[in-house]
């Protein structure tokens, strides 16, 4: 198959850098380039809702399935005034590749409407949630294409959005989205799975480093789902989380956080402050703390080249997308500083999802403890392949994951059909 003539439109500035880096090691053919850099279709619907008043209002909306080499595609969806084509072809992206590195069956989606949900009763909320799931029923399913909750959605949306597609397909699908209620074949444990796949990964790197955990201490920027549940994980396995904030601020006590009254005080609706415990600090200064391990499980982008040198922490485990700028992360590679990187350490939550998914069809209900035994499984052959790429190509481990995603996913590619590739060039 010849390369095409036509110049690939690369689709994201952070697309791009991640591909060029690979394709420097992997010296990645045009074509190959080609086909990762193309998402596969990308579907944008306007949808009208009338309100509560009797007025209408248009809601932009999105769903983009990057590649499906590797099996349906699976991503979450967001509901953020933020949401836009580029930062969903993005997330698209790199779920492709989050799902190749922990070796599901999946390709990568991604999907979202443009809205602040803050401002809709909780019924125009369900409405519309119910007009996606109808705008976009064709285009989803148990077999092509399955959301999850991301941003501003949650168990209660996926409900809905579940009954609504049955009632359009006049079909019980339950494993057409995951991140559903317990009730309707959600899965045990998805909850806390992208915290304990985050711990998982940060005590088997410890492990396979020969280092102790217990006292080893811990910063933890984000006290949300994911940084709420790793502080009660890693203070359970003998870790001294010493400082955790929200977006107000954060906490900070060099002996080491009463995280149990923090995370009960915090449930109350309380801010991390609020808890009175250790000494004020913002969430600049958290991140510059002297402590071992750094955990950004908030945002994305917060180290970056304004405080890549004030970073004092050896290891970072990145649980938030994208926390860490290109230039911080070339930065902290020369210092010598480990990066678990967030496409492995993030990860536990697509891989609950997928076990969601296998008990949805086989109409299986798992244990809480057979769950968190196969996650264990999944995230630690995840972080082995990872490190056996590391060695093999002297490379930091996100380019690691990054080669591994990249070469099972142009493997599928090939194994179809749809590319060849010369003589196993750039092949693992
Ligand atoms: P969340 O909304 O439950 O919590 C976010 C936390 O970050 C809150 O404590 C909030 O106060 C804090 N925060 C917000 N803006 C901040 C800022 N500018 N500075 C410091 N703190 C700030 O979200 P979550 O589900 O815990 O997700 C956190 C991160 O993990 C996000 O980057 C998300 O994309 C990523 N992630 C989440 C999952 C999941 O299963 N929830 C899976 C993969 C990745």
């Amino acid at each position: 198959m010849e390369a095409p003539q036509e110049k690939s439109e690369v689709v994201c500035e952070v697309c791009r850098v991640h591909l060029s880096k690979i394709a420097q090691v992997k010296r990645l053919t045009d074509m190959e380039l080609f086909i990762l850099n193309q998402p596969k279709r990308v579907i944008n619907i306007n949808i009208p809702l009338i309100m509560d008043d009797g007025s209408v209002r248009m809601f932009t909306s999105y769903r983009v399935q990057y590649n499906d080499a590797r099996g349906p595609t699976k991503g979450g969806l967001r509901f953020s005034p933020s949401v836009n084509m580029e930062e969903v072809k993005e997330l698209a992206f790199l779920m492709a590749l989050k799902c190749a590195l922990v070796d599901l069956p999946f390709g990568g989606a991604k999907g979202g409407i443009k809205v602040d949900p803050k401002e809709l009763s909780k019924s125009e909320l369900q409405r519309l949630s119910r007009a996606y799931m109808r705008e976009y029923s064709d285009f989803l399913g148990e077999h092509k294409d399955i959301p999850a909750p991301d941003v501003n959605t949650n168990a209660e949306i996926m409900g809905w959005m579940l009954d609504e597609y049955e009632k359009v397909k006049g079909v019980k699908a339950p494993g057409v989205i995951t991140g559903k209620p317990l009730s309707l074949g959600g899965s045990e444990g998805r909850l806390y799975s992208t915290s304990l796949g985050g711990a998982i990964t940060l005590r088997h790197y410890m492990k396979i480093a020969k280092r102790k955990e217990n006292g080893v201490t811990v910063a933890i920027q984000g006290f949300g789902n994911v940084g709420s549940h790793l502080a009660g994980f890693l203070s359970e396995y003998g870790y001294k989380v010493v400082a955790v904030s929200d977006s107000k601020s954060g906490i900070y006590e060099p002996k080491g956080l009463d995280v149990k009254k923090i995370l009960s005080e915090t449930a109350k609706g309380k801010k991390v402050h609020e808890s009175h415990s250790g000494k004020k600090v913002s969430n600049e200064e958290l991140l510059e703390l002297p402590v071992d391990i750094l955990v950004p499980a908030a945002v994305e982008d917060v180290i970056n080249s304004k405080n890549m040198k004030s970073i004092k922490a050896k290891v970072i485990l990145e649980m938030a997308n994208g926390p860490v700028t290109v230039e911080a992360d070339e930065y902290l590679e020369k210092k010598g500083a480990v990066v678990l990187p967030d496409i492995l350490a993030n990860s536990g939550g697509v891989i609950v999802s997928y076990f969601e998914w296998v008990q949805n069809l086989s109409n299986e209900h798992w244990s809480e403890a057979k769950v968190n035994r196969k996650l264990e499984e999944y995230m630690r052959k995840a972080f082995d392949d990872m490190q056996r790429v590391a060695k093999e190509e002297k490379v930091s481990y996100r380019k690691a994951c990054y080669i591994l995603a990249v070469q099972r996913i142009l493997e599928a590619e090939e194994a179809h059909g749809r590319i060849k590739r010369k003589n196993g060039k750039g092949k693992k």
